[in-house]
């Protein structure tokens, strides 16, 4: 899924568990969780796909995004907004294991893929540009989820 999403999911797991001990382990369990239903994808083969405008502006809007919730939550400061923050950054954290190899391949150099890139593109088997359909029902699924703690 877009990191976006991976965050919303974080911070609802956050404010809803209210427990650290409990809600970062789950939170990072469920990168791989939304990984496996079905998402975005361009479409196009991984390397094309990569060195694509599109991707790059995808991954800026992504960043934009990730920081304004955690803005929103900063300002608006629910109980345990810290913990869903962190539950957010934690969410979406797997992915940065693949920032190093999207280096690589848009410096049109080869990079092999890692056991746990292996495990990571396994699990992603549905990415396809109808998943997007998934993806905006899933943010706004856990904006609605979020809404009632901020108020
Ligand atoms: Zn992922």
């Amino acid at each position: 899924m877009r990191a976006i999403n991976h965050a919303l999911t974080g911070t609802v797991i956050g404010l809803v568990v209210k427990e650290p001990a409990i809600a970062i382990p789950v939170a990072l369990v469920s990168h791989w969780i939304c990984d496996a239903i079905p998402h975005y994808g361009s479409g196009i083969s991984e390397k094309y796909a990569m060195e694509s405008k599109n991707f790059e502006r995808l991954l800026y809007v992504d960043t934009v995004l990730c920081f304004l919730l955690v803005v929103v939550l900063a300002v608006l400061r629910p109980d345990h907004w810290v913990l869903a923050a962190f539950c957010a950054f934690v969410a979406a954290s797997p992915d940065f294991l693949s920032f190093n190899r999207w280096r690589l391949m848009r410096q049109g150099l080869k990079s092999k893929l890692t056991s746990y890139g292996q495990f990571a593109k396994g699990i992603q088997w549905f990415e396809r540009p109808i998943g997007g359909i998934v993806e905006i029902a899933w943010a706004i699924a856990a904006i609605l989820l979020i809404t009632p703690f901020i108020q």
